[in-house]
């Protein structure tokens, strides 16, 4: 069975945010707070009446860089067999060889590789995960969005209380302020808050240089967390080597990079215990398969980072202990709400990712491009 690639439309959508964000790279003075996230949309239709959606992201800056590059990219896959997803990720690869096999390029090409494995997938009726290779139904799941550092401590801890009566069944909390002795007040209340028995992890957004992270993480293990998230950079390998082999407490990282090769460094070294990649980040589904062959083989949690709606169905596949991260903010971009439950979510059975974009995501689309086939 082949078919066509016949047309092609990108679009950028700038997603607001309700309130603007701050981690601790915001309170350290290396970021401004985050009021909007840039997306990146993709959608595929072909001869045969097939439909692909994908998406990618940026936060901060870079959103018009991506979408500049997935418009200049996007006429290379029209007349190409949607099924040969391999093949074209590496010749969107070759077409913007230059600008390099990581970073904002890769992530342009991620959009379009969600979209060509939504496409397969729809197709074959599956829900992405059973189309992979599933091997759960449902997921544990813990909430980020309530954490952050501009939310007062008590309202993060009303936050944790509204996500686990949702059924999310962890809590994680941003620290890494520069007052380390403040993050040690609101973590207390909040274990205070949950008990010892509700999952807790902590980000600290990469602001702790070697020593801090040495001292934070041995002054954390009382609170028996889950994991400690980013407490150094994202490319220290060695220094997440050090940590992972001396604290108790499990040692995570990985959102920011932007490559599997980079990716590779922190899994070969034994940097980290919860590796965190981001499907958007390192260029689609096709990569991060790789990836996650790669972490079952080293025996890892796999806890990817933001974008549910696409990590949800990735997780799934995944043989080894694994969680998925609750974000809300993407919500107003879809029809559709995931559902959780005693802990878990439920990964969705509808075809593909399972996922419309809805008119707010059309009315919030600041620009947009279709390439067609030329017709004879
Ligand atoms: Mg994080």
């Amino acid at each position: 069975m082949t078919d066509r690639i016949t047309r092609v439309t990108v679009s950028s959508v700038t997603l607001p945010l309700p309130t603007p964000i701050s981690d601790a790279k915001v309170l350290t003075g290396r970021q401004r707070a985050m009021t909007e996230v840039a997306m990146l949309l993709a959608e595929i239709d072909t001869a045969e009446g097939h439909h692909g959606f994908g998406f990618s992201y940026s936060k901060r800056a870079g959103g018009p860089g991506q979408y500049a590059h997935a418009v200049e990219v996007a006429p290379d896959l029209v007349g190409e067999d949607p099924s040969d997803i391999g093949r074209l990720w590496t010749k969107l690869a070759w077409a913007g060889a230059s600008v390099g096999r990581s970073g904002l390029s890769i992530q342009a090409i991620a959009a379009f590789d969600v979209a060509l494995w939504d496409l397969k997938a729809r197709r074959a009726g599956l829900s992405l995960a059973k189309l992979i290779g599933s091997h759960h139904d449902a997921v544990p799941t813990y909430n980020t969005s309530g954490g952050f550092l501009h939310t007062p401590v008590d309202e993060v801890c009303a936050n944790a209380t509204t996500a686990l009566q949702r059924g999310i069944g962890g809590i994680k909390v941003k620290v890494g302020q520069p007052d380390w002795r403040e993050d040690l007040r609101r973590l207390e209340k909040i274990r205070a808050h949950l008990g010892d028995d509700v999952p807790l992890m902590v980000d600290a957004n990469q602001q702790w240089d070697r020593a801090t992270a040495m001292r934070m993480g041995r002054l954390l293990e009382p609170f028996e967390l889950v994991w400690i998230e980013e407490p150094l950079d994202a490319y220290d390998v060695e220094g997440h080597a050090h940590l992972t082999r001396t604290l108790a407490t499990p040692v995570a990282s990985g959102e920011m990079l932007t490559s599997v090769r980079e990716h590779l460094a922190l899994v070969d070294a034994a940097a980290v215990d919860v590796l965190q990649p981001d499907a958007a980040r390192v260029g689609g589904i096709t990569e991060l398969l790789t990836l996650l062959t790669h972490a079952s083989r080293h025996h890892l949690t796999v806890a990817p980072h933001f974008a549910m709606e696409l990590h949800v169905q990735l997780a799934a596949c995944y043989p080894g202990p694994v969680w998925v991260e609750h974000f809300d903010w993407l919500e107003p971009l879809f029809e559709e709400r995931l559902e959780t439950r005693d802990g878990q979510m439920v990964v969705p059975d509808r075809p593909g990712l399972g996922l419309t974009p809805s008119q707010q995501a059309r009315a919030w689309t600041t620009d947009s491009v279709t390439v067609s086939e030329a017709r004879s």
